[in-house]
């Protein structure tokens, strides 16, 4: 590791896609960068304990479920055996190669990585320490705060043992026959189907009245009908009111929306209950920033803080919290400290849920269009009138349109289906190209294909 220098251009403070990202970035437009975090290579919570990792365990639970269903086809497959190390080690593989390949850019763009951590002694200097126990000063020109976020627990339980977060679960140390999952959001969802896949009785226990809240109710009641399937049993408007370890398991107490109050016992459990920004551990009190109520750091446009020379981006900025909006924000950040003209305003930011069938949106939900009293047009269609959909074994999935009932242009859509995580681009695209419903369906797809569902549901909105 390089000596902690006296003196920086741009230090950057966090290295997930948003703080390598703008590293990247500044270092090709000529800016002298010194880029910290505590990991060898860069690639933060999303390469490291969350993205990919899950995304390579998700693909495993994929090939188990549609070696199992292929008996409907015709194909039957023998139960699989499963060798939980070859598949630890093939994930861990995964991350190896994707962490190793940005480690490699650091070191051709030449930048300066310091393992470590660094806290701010005033807005113009740091105190940086590596992992090494070696300790600095660091003053610098600009900054770009990237420290990212970290998994909400519930209070007074302690993880390790039998009680664990994604990061925990994600090591997969083994495959525990029965596995509570508390949160049935994202990676509630997403690492519930894994562990299910795998061979545990998955049960999930989420506070609200339903999963994903926020999503589209329509896509969601898509996604919860295979869930049930794979799942032992989904608790909606349940809270636990109690954990405690045990040699064998876990005893939870649970109560309900009258409540009614029981007791389980599950072999794991899985916290998933939401991430708050990594923004107290920075010193920002010895600087002009001050943290909003959820802990974030306000930012402009162009992503300066309070201090116009320290960017936020990322998770530390708001949400929402997903990588690739931190990726585009870095790029931002990255653009303006190096004197360009450069603003943060997409139309529509992707949100992907990985599970099987997968859900995705960009742009306007219904309920929000609701919230906010606005007038829209929707259009749905339900995959199972699309050849591709059926070719694939498959007959769940739908596509839905939201529309400016003023001028046609689209204002968000939404799909659930396999593969629509891979679909919702286009989507993107057209939001942020301000197309309409017309410009949707006169745009040919390819057939037979899961995107023809796009133009199959704006053409509900013509008459002929
Ligand atoms: P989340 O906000 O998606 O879901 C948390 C869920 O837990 C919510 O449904 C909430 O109502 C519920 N909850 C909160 N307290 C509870 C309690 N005491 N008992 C029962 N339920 C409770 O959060 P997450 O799943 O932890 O994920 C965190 C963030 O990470 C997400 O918001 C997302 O930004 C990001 N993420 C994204 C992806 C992706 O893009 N595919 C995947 C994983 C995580």
């Amino acid at each position: 590791m390089p000596a902690i220098p006296n003196k920086s251009q741009l230090v950057i403070i966090g290295a997930g896609p948003g703080g390598y990202s703008a590293a990247f970035r500044a270092a090709e437009l000529g800016l002298q960068v010194c880029l910290i975090d505590p990991e060898t290579d860069p690639g933060g919570v999303c390469l490291y304990r969350g993205c990919i990792p899950s995304k390579a365990l998700l693909h495993v639970a994929r090939v188990i479920t549609e070696a199992e269903e292929s008996a409907a086809l015709g194909v039957t497959f023998g139960r699989p055996r499963l060798d939980i190390d070859r598949i630890r080690d093939w994930k861990n593989g995964v991350i190896a190669q994707l962490t190793g390949g940005l480690g490699g850019r650091v070191a051709k763009l030449k930048l300066t990585h310091l393992q470590g951590t660094a806290r701010f002694k005033d807005s113009r200097t740091l105190v940086v320490k590596t992992v090494d126990g070696a300790e600095g000063e660091l003053s610098f020109e600009q900054a770009i705060l990237a420290g990212g976020s970290r998994p909400v627990m519930l209070p007074g339980v302690q993880t390790g043992g039998r009680i664990s977060d994604s990061s925990g679960a994600l090591e997969l140390a083994e495959v525990p026959q029965s596995l509570l999952v508390v949160g049935g959001g994202y990676i509630g969802l997403e690492l519930g189907s894994v562990y299910a896949a795998l061979g545990s009785q998955v049960s999930v226990v989420e506070m609200t009245a339903g999963l994903l809240p926020g999503c589209d109710r329509d896509l969601v009641s898509v996604l919860k009908r295979r869930l049930e399937k794979q799942f032992s049993e989904i608790l909606l408007n349940t809270r636990v009111t109690g954990l405690k370890e045990q040699k064998n398991g876990v005893a939870v107490s649970f109560e309900d929306q009258k409540g009614e109050r029981s007791d389980k016992h599950f072999a794991r459990v899985l916290i998933a209950i939401g991430r708050r920004p990594n923004s107290d551990n920075l010193g920002l009190d010895n600087t002009a920033i001050k943290l909003d109520e959820k802990g974030f750091v306000p930012v402009d446009g162009q992503q300066r803080t309070a201090e116009r020379h320290i960017f936020a981006i990322g998770d530390l900025a708001g949400e929402p919290m997903l990588a690739h909006k931190a990726t585009a924000e870095a790029h931002v950040a990255a653009a303006v400290a190096a004197g360009q003209k450069a603003v943060f305003e997409p139309r529509a930011i992707p949100a992907v849920v990985f599970t099987d069938p997968e859900i995705a949106w960009c742009g306007l939900t219904e309920t929000a269009a609701r919230e906010q009293k606005r007038k829209v047009k929707t259009a749905k269609m339900p995959w199972r009138g699309n050849g591709r959909t059926l070719t694939l074994g498959r007959d769940d999935g739908m596509t839905k349109l939201i529309i400016d009932p003023e001028n046609d242009r689209l204002l968000g859509v939404g799909l659930v289906g396999p593969g629509a995580g891979e679909l919702i681009a286009e989507a993107v695209l057209a939001l942020e190209m301000a197309a309409t419903a017309e410009d949707l369906r006169g745009t040919i797809h390819p057939h037979p294909t899961l995107s023809e569902t796009l133009y199959e549901t704006a053409q509900m909105l013509f008459k002929g």
